[in-house]
């Protein structure tokens, strides 16, 4: 590598965003260079750039949904080579503390998150153990999509599916339509519920068995029919509303799974009927971030084609346009923004 500094997407603080040129990071014995093929933005880019989120940091790097190849390799990397087709889990996490020993290494409490390492720059820098490798051939698009489809695998994983149950989906952004695809992946009957018709449209698409659009119809009434009064075996609700989750609650079968899968902001709280839990003996769940066996999880679900991530980009845009498109997430229009950083060779 020739080159000493990069493009980075700038944040100084938030609203504020600009092309600078930086160095590029400096690779420790144990690290990986990697440079940014196609990096997507999550609503979470979006809401840390609003200045909303007190516990975002600035100035900074945003992104944290990628793909791309291995640029250079400390000299303690034996299993991986310059060119190689990789993923990397930006979040790098402790690997000492109760969470990391527990199993539950999403909740790290020594976490740390990507400093100045976002992925809307040219290249970024991790620990080994942070790299997923790609086979080869597999569209580094639809592999940008790892980090989210891992959420949502571990969302799927604690409603404990069975073949043949209905799950109900309520949202259908890209992640609940990632979402849908999984449960029908574990062998679910899946409806899903949204008020913008092409979102319904798309989720009939991918596979949904029915969708319903709560604005013309009735959505317990839907369930109750679909499924001769017995209710949804599981449910996950993609968007922040504490209505939803008291909406919602009635709907559920017995013994049914119910994931709060989106954060609620404002803060908010809810009504339940505490007899409804005890008496149909609902789970009440909810799962946030991922750990690296999810993200194995959701490499294999994209590379063996049960899950359809590429076709969730509505948007492609250059690294410059990144503004842009922060703006077209925080309006809703479309589906997936994935920025094109360096692209990959056709
Ligand atoms: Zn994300
Ligand atoms: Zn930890």
């Amino acid at each position: 590598m020739t080159e000493k500094t990069m493009r980075a997407m700038w944040c100084e603080e938030p609203q504020k965003l600009e092309v600078r040129q930086i160095p590029i990071h400096e690779v420790g014995e144990n690290d990986v260079l990697i440079k940014v093929a196609y990096a997507a933005i999550c609503p979470w880019d979006v809401r840390a750039y609003s200045g909303l989120s007190k516990s975002v940091k600035f100035p900074r790097l945003l992104g944290h949904e990628m793909s791309g190849t291995v640029a250079a390799v400390g000299k303690n990397v034996k299993n991986l080579s310059i060119g190689q087709p990789v993923v990397p889990d930006l979040i790098v996490k402790c690997g000492t503390c109760k969470a990391c020993l527990t199993g539950r290494p999403n909740k790290c409490r020594n976490v740390v998150f990507m400093q100045f390492g976002g992925a809307f720059a040219d290249y970024v820098c991790v620990p080994q153990q942070n790299v997923h490798v790609l086979k080869p051939g597999t569209s580094k698009k639809a592999a940008a999509f790892m980090e989210p489809l891992a959420c949502v695998t571990r969302g799927q994983n604690m409603l404990n599916l069975y073949p043949g149950e209905v799950e109900l989906v309520v949202g259908l952004g890209p992640i609940g339509l990632m979402h849908m695809q999984v449960a029908r992946a574990f062998g679910a009957r899946v409806i899903v519920s949204d008020p913008i018709p092409d979102r319904l449209t798309k989720a009939l698409e991918l596979g949904a068995d029915l969708a319903v659009n709560p604005a013309e119809e009735d959505l317990a009434e839907v369930v109750d029919s679909f499924t001769d009064g017995w209710g949804a075996d599981a449910a996950v609700i993609t968007v922040g509303s504490a209505r939803l989750v008291e909406q919602l609650i009635p709907i559920m079968a017995p013994g049914g799974r119910l994931n709060i899968f989106a954060g609620i902001y404002p803060h908010d709280t809810v009504q339940i009927d505490p007899n409804i839990i005890h008496y149909q003996e609902l789970i009440l769940t909810g799962s946030a971030d991922s750990t690296p066996i999810d993200m194995n999880h959701a490499l294999d679900f994209i590379q063996n084609g049960q899950v359809d991530t590429e076709s969730l980009i509505s948007h492609l845009l250059p690294l410059e346009d990144l503004g842009k498109g922060f703006e077209i997430v925080k309006n809703r229009e479309g589906l997936k923004v994935m920025i094109e950083v360096n692209g990959e060779p056709e």
